[in-house]
């Protein structure tokens, strides 16, 4: 049994800490928002009242927050992780940050003699509600041996892809491929409205050939039906390929595809379509061609 801090309670920490508690482990969870804590203690955890409260007894944090600015704030904030934790914690940051950031953070943990992994994930709220989450890890080895047990609770791919950092470099690259491929399915469906054809037909092929991917698997129904739930929402695809490009600038490195379909995801939020499923893509797309929905 480990004594875990987990902070961030929200679509993707809310099932995994509830996984880790029902796991044996004795969790003690910290969010912002009450009903999130309601919701640990009913899942066999138990509520902190604090950052400290939540981190000062724990041998291993788990953070799952938006994005780096809460996870500077939470983990590097004057009543953060690092002002509360014990030397020797492990804190394993799951959110889907810049990898700079991650490279800072183990930075000054080091400082403190806490240990730090950037461990990102890729599955959505599906992987995380059935512990079925894919996870790339940067940091050391010993590091991850201790927390592969823990990430076992809730993933089921668990990968060490480098030193701090590589896990967020490995998500970005995950991320700037399934944007490419959204805005590729959608020219796809645009064309072969326009052109008379059934997309639905059109892309049952598609998705028997050479073009066969996960998405056109997952998505191509909803797409061609117009279901934008979410799922993972525009806003966080948006944050999302902006790590991508700010992380290719650190590389100095160009990536052409890469920085149009930024562009796409900010079109699709200056849209109004923020709180839609990346699938709504679509929308975007068929608008620049002057088409919606009514026209088909
Ligand atoms: P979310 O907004 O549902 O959850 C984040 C939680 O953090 C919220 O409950 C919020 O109240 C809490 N929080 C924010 N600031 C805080 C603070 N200062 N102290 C304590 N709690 C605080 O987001 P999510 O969908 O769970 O995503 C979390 C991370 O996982 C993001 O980086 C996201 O990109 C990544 N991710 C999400 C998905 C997905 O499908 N939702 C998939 C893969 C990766």
């Amino acid at each position: 049994m480990t004594k875990l801090g987990f902070i961030g309670l929200g679509i993707m920490g809310g099932p995994m800490s509830a996984h880790l508690a029902a796991a044996g482990h004795a969790v003690r969870g910290y969010d912002v928002h009450a009903d999130a804590l309601a919701k640990l203690a009913a899942a066999g955890g138990t509520a902190a009242t604090g950052i400290a409260d939540a981190v000062a007894d724990a041998d291993v944090v788990i953070t799952m927050l938006p994005n780096h600015p809460q996870v500077e704030e939470v983990v590097l904030g004057p009543e953060g992780v690092l002002a509360s934790a014990r030397p020797g914690t492990l804190l394993i940051d799951m959110s889907t940050i810049r990898p700079e950031t991650s490279i800072e953070i183990a930075r000054a943990a080091g400082d403190k003699g806490i240990r730090v992994l950037d461990a990102p994930v890729s599955g959505g709220q599906a992987g995380a509600e059935q512990a079925s989450l894919s996870i790339m890890v940067g940091g050391e080895e010993e590091d991850v041996a201790t927390a592969r047990p823990l990430l076992e609770a809730v993933g089921s791919t668990i990968v060490h892809v480098g030193p701090h950092g590589a896990g967020q470099v490995v998500k970005a690259a995950n991320q700037l491929v399934v944007g490419g491929i959204y805005g590729l399915v959608a020219e796809a469906i645009v064309l072969m409205e326009a052109s008379g054809v059934d997309a639905k037909t059109g892309l049952d092929v598609l998705a028997g050939g050479l073009a066969a991917n996960r998405i056109l698997d997952l998505k191509r129904e909803s797409m061609v039906a117009r279901e934008f739930r979410p799922g993972f929402r525009i806003d966080l695809h948006h944050k999302d390929m902006g790590i991508a490009l700010a992380a290719a600038r650190q590389a100095d490195v160009s990536l052409p595809l890469t920085g149009l379909v930024a562009q796409l995801v900010a079109a699709g939020r200056s849209m109004g379509y923020g709180a839609l499923d990346h699938s709504a893509l679509l929308k975007v797309t068929e608008q620049l061609s002057g088409r919606s929905e009514a026209q088909e």
